[in-house]
């Protein structure tokens, strides 16, 4: 890539992916200048920054800068349009991308994207798996909102690999040229309102996915419901639906319990191993994307019986004396712990409670009533769940100091054929800095309490 030769960037948002931004483009010979409105001059990035010959400004977004002739600005996806620096930008016609652009012209890998509300992470991972079954050549990464940034991994692949990217909304409005041989749409659910103003603007950024791909490439989509089929008319790309309710026999999907691709059958929805029906519209978008690579129906069921889920998503931990335990430390709202409770047959013993946002938990009430056997409480919010479990009629309520007090509690209500399940409904950051500490707690004590390990 020659383009950014001699060229005055400004990346604009430290991060790791502007981070990593900043340094490729230093490579591809680019003069550049990382500014964040966060001071981090003192920090270990500035310094590999600067030791690279990256200028850092940080503490302000100062608009002076518009006028030091950057041609393009590589922007963080979470800096909104209307930021003063950004509309300064828009005004004076300097270029706006974000990272995943970089990323696309730099990376020989075939490109397999994947956006929607939900189910991203899980859907990424499920592909990325697949992809790598029956490989003769090359590997298949992930990489974007997942965890490396896509810029990272698309200095390294080459033309045998494969690079499952998961993107967001945010980022999609950064691109010109982002062109994916396989674009996948999950879901469009009324999520990041207060980013995009409108949900006619959010249904358009997510669209973006699939606006430079022609009839030589693949646009997966889910076909349950109206808007997104008809969503689907806008592609020039090869349309291919997934569905689980509204039975479309010309891509993937479920039929009584069943898993097809087209007239194949594949295997039963009740063995994938992540519970719930979102995981089998996950599954049916992975299997969509690794049938137009080929794969077979014995690497597709290898990865669905054997993948657990993403960490702290519903995640299976292990199973002891009868009792399976799952991590769903990232459930943060009354709307994911509802979903992990639908995903379950068994008697549920119920680990939640957390930040206290005002929730009112009534809402929990009827999965409560139909799923929890037990419930074990912690956090600000303990007694308001409290009532919601008595609401509900849950037959043992007991209070815990934290999760990992709670765990040997949860375990003393329980019987062999039950569910021990974290899934908070409440942020964590009452007594925890972020989810994934709550959730590797939970981890710890359960290998703690059965003697056993997380099975990966
Ligand atoms: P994302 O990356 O889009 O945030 P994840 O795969 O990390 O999605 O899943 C996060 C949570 O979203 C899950 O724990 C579950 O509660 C919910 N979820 C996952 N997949 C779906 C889906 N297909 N439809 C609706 N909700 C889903």
């Amino acid at each position: 890539v020659k383009k950014y030769e001699g060229k005055k960037v400004l990346v604009l948002g430290l991060a790791k992916s502007g981070f990593n931004a900043a340094k490729l483009l230093k490579k591809l010979g680019a003069y550049v200048t990382v500014n964040d409105k966060q001071n981090f001059d003192d920090s270990v990035d500035a310094q590999k920054l600067l030791s690279e010959g990256i200028k850092v400004i940080s503490g302000s977004h100062p608009l002076s800068l518009l006028d030091e002739g950057f041609t393009l600005i590589v922007k963080n996806p979470g800096i909104p349009y209307d930021n003063p620096i950004v509309k300064g930008a828009l005004e004076r016609k300097i270029p706006i991308i974000t990272e995943i652009e970089l990323a696309s012209e730099v990376s020989e890998a075939q490109l397999v994207a994947v956006t929607g509300s939900n189910g991203k992470t899980t859907t990424t991972t499920m592909i990325t798996k697949m992809l790598n079954q029956e490989r003769t050549t090359g590997q298949s990464y992930d990489a974007g909102n997942i965890g490396i940034p896509a810029s990272q991994v698309a200095q390294k692949v080459t033309k045998a690999d494969s690079l499952v990217l998961e993107v967001s909304s945010f980022m999609l409005l950064g691109i010109t040229q982002f062109h994916p041989h396989i674009a996948v749409l999950t879901n469009i659910f009324s999520n990041h309102l207060d980013y995009h103003k409108t949900r006619e603007n959010y249904v358009r950024a997510k669209m973006r996915i699939t606006m430079n791909q022609t009839d030589q490439d693949y646009f997966v989509v889910n076909f349950d419901n109206k808007e997104w089929r008809d969503l689907s008319k806008q592609t020039k790309a090869k349309v291919i639906p997934f569905s689980r309710l509204d039975v479309d026999e010309t891509g993937a999907y479920e039929k009584s319990g069943k898993l097809y691709w087209r007239d194949d059958f594949i295997m039963m929805a009740d063995e994938i191993k992540v519970p719930g029906d979102h995981n089998v519209e996950n599954a049916l978008a992975a299997i969509a994307v690794a049938k137009i690579e080929g794969k077979t129906n014995t690497a597709i069921k290898h990865v669905l019986t054997t993948f657990g889920g993403v960490r702290h998503r519903t995640q299976y931990v292990l199973t002891a004396e009868g009792r399976q335990y799952y991590n769903d430390s990232k459930a943060t709202d009354i709307e994911a712990t509802e979903m992990a409770l639908k995903g379950f047959k068994q008697p549920v013993i119920l680990l939640a409670g957390g930040l206290d946002r005002g929730y009112v938990f009534d809402k929990l009430v009827p999965s409560f009533k139909e799923h929890v056997k037990g419930i074990v409480l912690f956090g600000q919010t303990d007694k308001l769940l409290e009532d919601a479990a008595k609401k509900a009629g849950v037959k043992s309520i007991v209070f815990a100091k934290n999760v990992k007090d709670g765990v040997p509690k949860a375990f003393e209500l329980s019987d062999s054929g039950d569910i021990i399940l974290l899934s908070p409904a409440n942020a964590s950051w009452d007594q925890y800095p972020n989810f994934e500490v709550r959730g590797d707690e939970f981890i710890e004590a359960v290998e703690e309490l059965t003697g056993e390990k997380e099975e990966k």
